[in-house]
Formats: structure tokens, C-alpha cells, sequence
């Protein structure tokens, strides 16, 4: 299945948009590009991006889209005298997988500029380090080459209450259909939401719909919590990028494979997704022919949870694109199945009638 150029572009530019939770400006400003042809925008102060689609009639039940813009990154603490940085996580990394992981740290120039999560050389290693190499996140540190505090201030421009990400860039392969990349939880949501509405110009729907890019989903769903009220939804798709788990799990137990299509969670730690609008997508992907899973997490959270509990309560499933390797610098997805998922997003929306939305 060949992937569109511009297609490719825009999940490329997504990914690489340097967006930790609460600093989402660079891809709220990518994805403007792709979304000012498809309906009018808004934004808050959250920077939670808002897109009404421009065919939306102001009488029929309102669909909300959600994804989230932010991604997992880090906030500079202090500067040592040594000129390295110490660091906080921002959202849920695992110690495991950060050291010599290169970074982009922001200035405060506003330029993101290059550093590496320091590990020491096994030269330097006592026998009980070489035994036991693993390290809390706050006692690593990020190097950017500085020799001192002063250094690092008055050359480097570092200062505290700064974001970083990691430095990865987007890679396609296309030959076996591999997406390389950081940030694809939720920035290949995103993508999707943005192709989905792009298939959809210019046709009557059955519903209003309302897309958000919602910001600091990472840190405790905080963006997705002031857009419910902005959008005041009937009804919603949540889109992530979701753990793909065929490479952990055995056979039996793996629920979330890579090119399989899209998962849909009955269940995670955060909600019960809407029981019969959960079956009714799945029965509809099947009388589609779109490949999509199922899973019953028994971790995991997104903002379905808050969309279903805030203010008179709003049914939601999360269609999450699997990804290998979520929350650490490196991360797998496919075309394949940002293709099922942008495809079961269309025949949702082309579905949801009234008197569907009525029988959830
Ligand atoms: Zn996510």
C-alpha cells in the first residue's frame, strides 16, 4: 500500500515537531498548515487546537475528534558546575530507556539546540557500577558540550523551566513499510485525524464534527479537560498511538500487533469504553472489510476517560495505531495501519446517524 507524498510529509513534520506536555506550539503550528483548507480554527490558551469542519450544518449531534498534540519529554531542572543539566521527566518515561539518547534541549533563544543523556564510560565504572549500570532520572544529566555553568548560561543560553525532547528524526522505509520516529504517541493520531477530515471535504455527513488537538494529555489528560467544555460533545473517537505488544507478548495474549490495523481498547485502567458503540465499531469495521483488534489493557489511560465523565457524559472508543516501542526515543508504526485507521475513522463519521448515536 503506497502512502501519499504529501502524506508521508506531513506525518514526517508531525513527528518531528519538538512538542513536550505544555509546549506544544511547533506542532499546533504544523498541523494549522494542513488543517486551515478543511474548516475554521481556534485555540485556547492551552494551546489545545480546534478545528470545526467547515461543512458543519450547527444542527446535528456533534462528533468530537481528539488527539493529543503533546509528547513525552523533560523540563530542565538546574545547571551543574560542570555546565550539564539535571533534568524532570515530563510524563512517564522509563530509566531503562534514556541514557546516551540524544536530545534536543530549548534555549532560551527559542532555538532547540543538541545534548546527550551523559553515561559514564565503562572506564570510569566502579565493579559494583559495571555489576549494576542502572541510574535514576535524577541523578542522570544532559551534556551539551559546556564546560561550566557560565558556559552553558552565557554561551549556551540554557535557563530553568526549559522543555526538551528527544532528537530523532522521521525515517520511512518503504520498502517494508516501517515508520521511524519519536513522538508517535499521539503525533500518527494526529496525522490521522488530519487525513480523515481531508477525505471527508466537502461531503454531507450524518454528524457535526469538531476535531481537537489537545495539549498535556501526558501529564494527566489536562488540555482534553478544558476542550470538552469548548466542544460539548455527543460523542467521540479518541485516536492514539497505542503499545504494540507483539514483540513482548506470547502468542495467545497479543492483542495489539503491528500491521493488523487499529486497536480498540474495551477496557484500560482509565474507562470502559461505551460497551455497544465499541461493538457497533467493531461489527462495522468487519461488515468494511477494515482491519482492526481488539485488546482488554490492563494498563494504560487517554482522555476517553475524561470526554465520558465531563459534563453530561459523552460515549467514546479509542482507536490507537500501534506503535513498537511507545514512550522512549525510538518508535515503529506503518502505513498500514495508519491506512486502516484513517479509513475506519471515515466509515465512523459516514455512519453515525442520530438514531446510531441515540442507541449507545
Ligand atoms: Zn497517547
Amino acid at each position: 500500500m503506497k502512502i501519499e507524498k504529501d502524506v508521508l510529509k506531513m506525518i514526517q513534520e508531525l513527528s518531528d515537531a519538538p512538542g513536550a506536555s505544555g509546549f506544544e506550539d511547533e506542532v499546533v503550528n504544523v498541523a494549522r498548515t494542513y488543517a486551515a483548507p478543511l474548516g475554521e480554527l481556534k485555540e485556547d490558551f492551552m494551546r489545545n487546537l480546534y478545528i470545526y469542519r467547515k461543512e458543519n450544518s450547527g444542527n446535528k449531534p456533534v462528533v468530537m475528534l481528539d488527539a493529543h498534540s503533546d509528547e513525552i519529554g523533560f523540563m530542565v531542572h538546574s545547571i551543574k558546575p560542570t555546565g550539564c543539566i539535571r533534568f524532570i521527566p515530563l510524563g512517564g518515561w522509563s530509566k531503562n530507556a534514556l541514557v546516551s539518547d540524544k536530545v534536543l534541549v530549548r534555549n532560551a533563544k527559542g532555538e532547540y539546540i543538541p545534548g546527550i543523556i551523559a553515561s559514564k564510560p565503562v572506564h570510569f565504572m566502579t565493579a559494583a557500577e559495571k555489576a549494576n549500570p542502572s541510574m535514576e532520572i535524577s541523578d542522570m544529566v544532559i551534556d551539551i558540550g559546556a564546560v561550566s555553568y557560565e558556559d552553558a548560561v552565557e554561551n549556551f543560553h540554557i535557563r530553568i523551566g526549559e522543555p526538551i525532547v528527544p532528537a530523532t528524526k522521521f525515517e520511512y522505509d518503504e520498502a517494508h513499510d516501517l515508520m521511524f520516529g519519536k513522538a508517535f504517541d499521539c503525533r500518527i493520531g494526529c496525522a490521522v485525524m488530519l487525513e480523515a477530515l481531508r477525505r471527508l471535504e466537502g461531503k454531507e455527513l450524518p454528524c457535526d464534527v469538531v476535531a481537537v488537538l489537545s495539549s498535556q494529555e501526558e501529564i494527566g489528560d489536562r488540555g482534553c479537560k478544558i476542550a470538552v467544555n469548548n466542544v460539548k460533545p455527543n460523542i467521540a473517537i479518541v485516536l492514539e498511538g497505542c503499545p504494540a505488544d507483539d514483540t513482548f507478548a506470547v502468542g495467545y495474549a497479543i492483542q495489539t500487533a503491528m500491521k493488523k490495523g487499529p486497536m480498540f481498547r474495551h477496557i484500560d485502567v482509565s474507562a470502559i469504553c461505551a460497551p455497544r458503540y465499541q461493538r457497533w465499531t467493531l461489527d462495522l469495521a468487519a461488515e468494511k472489510g477494515i482491519p482492526v483488534q481488539e485488546s482488554v489493557r490492563e494498563g494504560g489511560g487517554n482522555n476517553a476517560s475524561v470526554i465520558q465523565t465531563s459534563l453530561l457524559g459523552a460515549p467514546a472508543v479509542v482507536a490507537g495505531v500501534p506503535v513498537r516501542y511507545i514512550h522512549s526515543a525510538n518508535g515503529i508504526t506503518t502505513n498500514f495501519d495508519f491506512e486502516a485507521t484513517v479509513q475506519i475513522v471515515v466509515a465512523m463519521l459516514e455512519n453515525l446517524t442520530p438514531e446510531v448515536i441515540a442507541s449507545f
